[in-house]
């Protein structure tokens, strides 16, 4: 079997310059799973919507305030209310992911939820925008103030502020209509990387399929020795995230969800029939990306990991 979904980096599709004309990413509505929605509406970070039954759950919110408008649209578009939504999970602080909590929560009164060690993080980095530059041909990541002239003249500003109303709980899961989401802190990327784990039966063919979300396989620069450091953050960070990735590589999973399209080649292969989510049970992804992340860190501590 040909396998379609791996690791594939974009280049170009994170720059900010791109992002100021949104609408030439735009992308409709697809059925991810049975019951799981991509409604993110960009070609970059995606959305989750989950239609439990009972109520709708959000994973992550878009990746900026400008296009926010298009996480509302694909919400309806995929049939759904946004005004149904009880729950917003995000999967870690980064505003790429988090930047329309706020807008939704006032929408929809819905709970905000975050791991306990990534809202340290939410509060230390209010009202800072974050940006990569390369630095001697390596990206180096910065947050710096929202008010201060560096961020206006780049054009950057800050995204509403945001209250977490919920803390995830590993041994206790979130349960909503038909849906029972399991929780695992996956630290690496940030601190307080979540993932997700759930089943899903489609009541037409009677198949249950096992999904997962990795919250945070971003590796470079967050995880170089250089950029911890400059976070503030322990190396160890690296070397968790790499063990942990090994681990859940492990667990079977039929329908691996993928929080940047990049991480597994998922925009080429968006089915044409937005409801047909079948191109997406490959039960290889979910490991085959999880090592090839791992790898990706193990390669930037060479004298770490020797083989
Ligand atoms: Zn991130
Ligand atoms: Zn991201």
């Amino acid at each position: 079997m040909e396998k379609i979904f791996y690791y594939a980096p974009t280049a170009g599709r994170l720059e900010d310059k791109s992002m100021n004309v949104h609408w030439e990413h735009a992308i409709p509505a697809y059925k991810n799973a049975p019951h799981v929605w991509n409604v993110g509406g960009q070609d970059n970070v995606c959305v989750f919507l989950i239609d439990t039954g009972d109520g709708l759950i959000l994973i992550d919110t878009g990746l900026n305030a400008e296009t926010c408008y298009l996480v509302i649209d694909r919400i309806c578009q995929s049939g759904h209310d946004p005004r149904d939504i009880k729950k917003i999970l995000l999967t870690h602080w980064h505003n790429d992911h988090t930047c329309n909590a706020r807008v939704l929560h006032e929408l929809t009164g819905a709970e905000i939820w975050l791991s306990r060690e990534d809202e340290i993080e939410h509060k230390k980095h209010e009202n800072m925008v974050g940006s990569i530059d390369l630095v001697d041909g390596k990206p180096v990541m910065s947050w710096i103030d929202a008010d201060s002239e560096e961020a206006k003249l780049a054009g950057k500003h800050a995204d509403y502020p945001y209250e977490v109303t919920n803390f995830y709980d590993d041994d206790k899961p979130i349960v909503l209509g038909n849906f029972t989401i399991r929780t695992k802190l996956c630290p690496g990327h940030t601190p307080g990387v979540t993932s997700f784990f759930f089943e899903d039966t489609d009541e037409e063919t009677g198949k249950t399929y096992k999904v997962a979300l990795h919250g945070g396989l971003g590796v470079n620069p967050m995880m170089r020795e250089d950029q911890l450091k400059k976070d503030g953050y322990p190396v160890e960070l690296a070397h968790r995230f790499v063990k942990d990735c090994y681990e859940l590589a492990k667990l079977p999973v039929d329908i691996a969800l993928s929080s940047h399209l990049n991480q597994a080649n998922i925009l080429p292969n968006i089915p044409k029939d937005p409801n047909d989510y079948s191109v997406f049970v490959a039960d290889y992804a979910w490991a085959d990306v999880l090592i090839n992340r791992a790898d990706a860190v193990k390669a930037l501590y060479p004298d770490v990991y020797k083989d």
